[in-house]
């Protein structure tokens, strides 16, 4: 049996739509850009949404906004995907980073307070925003880091680009900070393709988010007139058409991922050395992966002989996430060490994310839990001499 790691949930409706626009001429800057991003506004519960072409260059935009550059400092955490780093590179800015909480997975928010008193005890300079992720769609603590970004007077962006539909206090993720970013590479929740959406409420920073990624053009100048330095950060309407489709499934599409990580948990829960990702009862978790981690007696190299063997059976996995820290130019760039962010460290080296998609069957969950089964087992055979 073969089973990849994602696959995309692609309809009738989403052939429709896109089918729609190439009937239309109007490839990009037509009709369904605004759909989309209204219809994404709205579902999110923020008053603006600028569709952009890819997560990344939405996190991009959001530090161009806050006018983030050269010499700043911005929170964010080492546990994540590379991008939610390397936005604040871009802008010559310094990534701060803030280890985690072993059990969610996303930044530890008393550590993070404890860092910001200790600046202001020793009079040194306040970072400028914080970038909370909320990992694999687990929503981070937002009233800890709403509370935090307001005594240290701090920005605050949301990478939101794993948790579309998550919910903290009854409020969607994303619309807590004042930009929140998504994104709709083809292994999210609901994919255009390459893509990703801006959200706020502020009206000044839509119109400058819409200006900078259409190169800087203004709402009502020409199209060679030219107000600020911007990017071709444009999602072409074949993109949003597909993007209208899926945000109009969302709550079917969230249903069935909900489904399937539950009978994952179900299978999984009681299997010696395997620890399932946390079912919380205050969040809703808007699934993205599903990482499971082994316990802390496996190491690292046992964690990827297993990854190997599931892969010889045919099923995609993947060690989420190595520590951005611990990448080869971060280290270069600011002298990053094995054991500078000991729990980041301790959970990259034994996760592993399952294939994990809509229409993932039961026979295929079996087929994933049997072989991780029988690799533990010969796993703890050897080590038992
Ligand atoms: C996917 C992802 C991004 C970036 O999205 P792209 O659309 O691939 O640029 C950023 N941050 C996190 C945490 C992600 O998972």
């Amino acid at each position: 049996m073969k089973i990849p790691l994602s696959n995309p949930d692609i309809t009738t409706l989403e052939r429709e739509y896109v089918q729609s626009v190439l009937n239309s001429k109007d490839l990009s800057l037509g009709p369904m850009l605004p759909s989309f991003e209204s219809a994404f506004a709205k579902y999110i519960g923020t008053k603006y949404a600028v569709a952009v072409n890819s997560g990344t260059s939405g996190l991009h935009l959001a530090m161009k906004v806050l006018d983030i550059k050269d010499g700043d400092a911005v929170i964010t955490t080492p546990f994540s995907f590379v991008a939610s780093a390397n936005c604040i590179l871009f802008e010559r800015a310094r990534p701060v980073f803030i280890d985690i909480d072993p059990v969610t997975y996303n930044m530890d928010a008393q550590r993070m307070e404890d860092y910001l008193s200790s600046l202001v005890t020793r009079h040194l300079p306040l970072p400028k925003a914080i970038l909370p992720v909320h990992v694999f769609g687990l929503p981070c603590n937002m009233s800890a880091m709403m509370k935090i970004a307001n005594n240290f007077n701090l920005h605050i962006i949301e990478d939101a680009c794993e948790a579309i539909g998550a919910e903290y206090e009854g409020e969607k993720v994303g619309a807590f900070g004042e930009i929140g970013v998504f994104a709709f590479y083809p292994n999210k929740q609901i994919t255009t393709g390459e893509g990703g959406m801006i959200v706020t409420n502020d009206e000044e920073i839509a119109k400058l988010c819409i200006s900078l990624r259409n190169q800087g053009r203004s709402e009502n100048g020409g199209w060679l007139a030219h107000e600020r330095l911007g990017y071709n950060y444009r999602l072409s309407d074949i993109n949003c058409a597909l993007g209208l489709a899926q945000i109009e499934r969302i709550e079917e599409i969230l249903k069935k991922r909900a489904i399937v990580a539950k009978m994952y948990n179900e299978k999984l829960k009681d299997i010696d050395g395997i620890i399932v990702p946390s079912y919380r009862a205050d969040v809703k978790i808007s699934w993205f992966v599903y990482v499971v981690r082994l316990s802390d007696q496996h190491s690292r190299f046992e964690r990827d002989k297993i990854i190997n063997g599931l892969r010889a059976s045919g099923i995609g996995c993947n060690n989420y996430f190595a520590p951005i820290h611990l990448q080869p130019f971060y280290k270069d760039l600011f002298g990053y060490k094995e054991g500078d962010f000991p729990v980041t460290e301790h959970v990259s080296d034994r996760t592993i994310a399952l294939p994990f998609f809509n229409n993932l069957t039961e026979e295929q969950i079996d087929y994933v839990v049997k072989t991780l089964k029988r690799l533990l087992c010969s796993r703890c055979s050897i080590l038992g001499g």
